[in-house]
């Protein structure tokens, strides 16, 4: 992990395409060279400067480099909002958001809707509200499960919304997710919790900690692969937000 140096700013960059950005500049004492990175799960842009070198030098360095990010930017897949008629695949199920005005504030599954009351503006949040409470159940039943097969105790289980990390799992045993997971396939969902279970048995990635992946969920390997190739999508759920 890096340490987030206070000291950052903000400052504008026009793309070929004509479009302005906004890039996010620090310095870093432990930054050896300039590094320069699009945020695949959000798409923001962000510099982290050695100390030497100045802000203006950065950026005529990101101004050297704004193809580059053109392309990088076009593949961050668009925004899904949460509005009506918003398709979410849920638990391996597709839902799709309905939203009556008229209806109570609240939100509820009905066969494969979701049904949102209450005003437009609070749709997002209620939405969100909702697959975080669907999230946390979901996955603290299977750590439950997982946990006892594996014979370990844990201590609690929280969903949380990490840009970087699918889950956590603390010497304590205090085990965290990304509430996102539930917007995966299921095998990359059971993938997730069996490696963060594992970790209680084992806070290493050694042999026996992938024996204990693979004793816990049939086909991790698949899951794994499909949140490398595809994790970041799970992102632009929310995004886009109007
Ligand atoms: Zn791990």
């Amino acid at each position: 992990m890096t340490t987030r140096a206070k000291t950052q700013r903000r400052s504008c960059l026009s793309l070929p395409s004509g479009r302005e950005i906004e890039v996010s500049v620090r310095h870093s004492r432990r930054a050896r060279r300039i590094v320069l990175q699009v945020v695949q799960a959000n798409g923001t842009v962000e510099l982290v400067l050695p100390r030497r070198v100045s802000v203006s030098e950065g950026m005529s360095f990101v101004r050297s480099k704004v193809r580059w990010i053109q392309a990088r930017l076009d593949q961050v897949p668009e925004g899904v909002p949460f509005a009506d008629g918003a398709r979410l695949p849920v638990v391996g199920r597709t839902l799709t958001v309905r939203h009556y005005p008229l209806l109570p504030p609240g939100t509820r599954r009905e066969g494969r809707d979701l049904v949102v009351g209450g005003r437009a503006e609070d749709l997002p949040r209620a939405v969100m509200q909702w697959l975080r409470g669907v999230a946390q159940a979901e996955i603290a039943a299977r750590v439950e499960t997982m946990a006892a097969r594996l014979g370990k105790n844990f201590e609690r289980v929280s969903v949380r919304d990490p840009v970087t990390r699918w889950g956590s799992c603390s010497a304590k045993g205090s085990i965290s997710f990304s509430w996102r997971l539930v917007l995966a396939p299921v095998h990359a969902l059971d993938y997730v919790v069996a490696h963060e279970v594992a970790h209680l048995a084992e806070m290493n990635h050694g042999r026996r900690f992938w024996a204990h992946v693979d004793r816990l969920c049939n086909g991790s390997d698949t899951g794994r692969e499909w949140l490398r190739l595809h994790g970041a999508t799970l992102h632009r759920f929310g995004r886009g937000q109007v």
